[in-house]
């Protein structure tokens, strides 16, 4: 039977029997009001159902009638700058988020059925093709062109391909396949938790360019990478976030807003539309598509929202695009799959997570890579997730099984962000392992040893870290010289290089290239000081006020296109050395 009668209701999960030919993962429609729930437990002819919607009002009796096909996502032209819930339905107001949800059980499409869009072909009759092969473009935003393609499962030959304005079910080509001709629309439709196919993995070696400084120079990020953002509440992951949303050289943005406030979503709404790309000079919602879920909406629906996010990635990532996905946060996921787990009376393990936590979360970040795609271009989907541990506790579950599964670990601080020390990433427990497989990248684009300028300031990072546990005892005064230059060097590296404000227009977004040239302005003041100490000159005279404020001051004195500003401050430190040099040269 496809049909059953609810037995049970708790919270968010149903249990209905005389299910009998329903499947696990199977979408099913709840009541007369038609909820969508999805089956996420089958025990002879009794499903356990996760319902993504209100379920007050729904009681034992009531039919539940199995739709037999998984959850999935409608993929086609009109996905940018539109926000969705976590199972792809249009969110069209901000009040639809404040609180007033959507109509329970309206079944509004993901992708408007009236809409035409101009559908250019690129494929012609008798080209065989496969999945994934491009069959033509549609302009979908003033920035994005939306290609496509064969969908999977699809192969043969084209028997006829359209041009003109059609909506996205109208067919546009038929292909003859050894199971007779096919009709094929502007619309796919793909199971949200399974993967979408490509050709082969490749490893990540390009950087994606956030423009913050902390990230790109000390712990990058690839594009098709997995990074985590955990930090405890108020320290900057929600900001931290935006700013690679805004700025990283991403074609697509995939933004979750998974189980955060509402207000933080409203944020989001209000202030996207409002940003300019300075690539296009266009909003950047033209590139972007926004999934909210936010703490008052129903938990299912969040637990779904990343996999849905993903595979818009996943398909965006199909035509050739690079994407990065926002995951924020990744722990409101977490803790939906723990509710649901709990109301189904699992044997729970850490802090009342499932035991198959681990797997969920490396299934999801399994999901980033850089591929060739099936049309033999190149793609690639970056996730992001923050994580939210109470207390800023990284010893918990998710922080420590996601730490497991991506390559990137941008700590942020609740001391630093106390101190205002933003973007509060700490240096000493972040890391990246991508260096290896970025270090051409950064040959062929930089002048100078990235890599190498990087570890150096790594190091004297740590170095200093320890003396300033010495200073805490006995003071600074008892220091060598040497090392006094340590803390003022390391103190430059801080306020002038990692402190990045979101909030200042020049600051925001600083391309790589400015930031090298920052870190190498930097060494040069060390290294200049390193030789004058060598003449016996006191650190107090080295460590010149107003030649190390203009270097912490760079940042705001030097615009991103005025690169060549840092000769002349180079000169100025070294005209000063010089000088103090042979002063002291002379009173010798
Ligand atoms: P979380 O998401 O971790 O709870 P938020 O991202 O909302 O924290 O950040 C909290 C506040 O910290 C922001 O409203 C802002 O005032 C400040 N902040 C965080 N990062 C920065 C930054 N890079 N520049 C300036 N202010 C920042
Ligand atoms: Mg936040």
């Amino acid at each position: 039977m496809n049909k059953g009668k609810i037995t049970k209701v708790s919270g968010p999960l149903i249990e209905a029997s005389g299910l009998s030919d329903a499947n696990i993962y199977d979408v099913v429609e709840v009541s007369k009001d038609k909820l969508i729930g999805e089956i996420i437990e089958m025990r002879g002819d009794v499903a356990s159902i996760q319902v993504y919607e209100e379920t007050t009002g729904i009681g034992p009796g009531d039919e539940v009638v199995t739709t037999g096909h998984p959850l999935s996502v409608e993929l086609g032209p009109g996905m940018l700058e539109k926000m969705y819930d976590g199972i792809q339905r249009p969110l069209e107001k901000l009040q639809d988020l404040a609180g007033e949800f959507l109509k329970r059980g309206v079944t509004s499409t993901a992708l408007d059925r009236e809409k035409t869009w101009e559908f250019n072909p690129t494929a012609s009759v008798s080209d065989k093709v496969e999945a994934g092969d491009i069959l033509g473009e549609v302009e979908e935003t003033s920035v994005i062109t939306h290609k496509i393609m064969v969908p999977i499962g699809v192969s043969g030959t084209i028997k006829d391909i359209k041009a003109g304005e059609f909506t996205v079910d109208e067919t546009i080509a038929i292909i003859e396949t050894e199971d007779g001709d096919k009709e094929v629309s502007m619309l796919q439709k793909w199971p949200v938790r399974q993967a979408r196919p490509s050709t082969r993995k490749i490893d990540p070696d390009e950087p994606l360019i956030t423009g913050q400084r902390v990230i790109d120079t000390f712990f990058p990020v690839a594009k098709g990478g997995t990074a985590a953002i955990p930090g405890p509440f108020g320290s900057g992951k929600t900001v931290v976030q935006h700013q690679i949303a805004k700025f990283a050289d991403a074609d697509i943005v995939i933004y979750v807003g998974c189980g955060e406030r509402g207000n933080e979503m409203t944020d989001v709404l209000n202030e996207f539309p409002e940003l300019i790309d300075p690539k296009t000079g266009e909003s950047i919602m033209k590139r972007t598509v926004l999934i909210a879920n936010t703490s008052n909406m129903p938990v299912a629906a969040r637990e779904a929202s990343i996999y849905t996010g993903v595979t818009l990635a996943e398909y965006f990532r199909d035509m050739g695009y690079h994407v990065a996905l926002m995951g924020d946060s990744t722990s409101r996921w977490a803790e939906a799959l723990r509710e649901i787990s709990g109301r189904l009376e699992e044997m729970p393990a850490e802090e009342g997570y499932p035991a198959y936590l681990p797997s969920r979360i490396a299934g999801f970040y399994e999901r980033a890579g850089y591929v060739n795609t099936l049309s033999g271009t190149e793609g690639s989907v970056t996730l992001i997730g923050a994580v939210s541990p109470a207390g800023g506790d990284f010893s918990e579950p998710v922080t420590e099984n996601t730490k497991r599964f991506v390559n990137v670990f941008l700590a942020l601080d609740k001391e630093l962000a106390y101190s205002r020390h933003y973007p509060a990433i700490n240096w000493m427990n972040s890391y990246s392992g991508y260096i290896p497989l970025l270090k051409n990248y950064y040959d062929m684009r930089l002048d100078g040893d990235l890599p190498d300028l990087r570890i150096k300031y790594l190091d004297l990072l740590h170095k200093e870290a320890k003396l300033n546990e010495i200073v805490m005892l006995v003071g600074e005064d008892v220091l060598p010289d040497e090392e006094r230059l340590v803390l003022e060097i390391c103190r430059v590296v801080k306020v002038g290089f990692l402190q990045q404000n979101a909030f200042n227009p020049i600051d925001t977004f600083v391309p790589l290239e400015k930031q090298f040239e920052m870190l190498k302005t930097i060494d040069n003041l060390y290294e200049r000081g390193k030789e004058a100490l060598k003449l016996k000159i006191p650190i107090s005279v080295i460590k010149n006020n107003k030649l190390y404020g203009k270097v912490i001051n760079m940042k705001y004195d030097i615009e991103n296109e005025n690169l060549k500003k840092f000769v002349s401050l180079n000169n100025e430190i070294n005209d000063f050395y010089v000088e103090l040099a042979s002063t002291y040269g002379d009173v010798e």
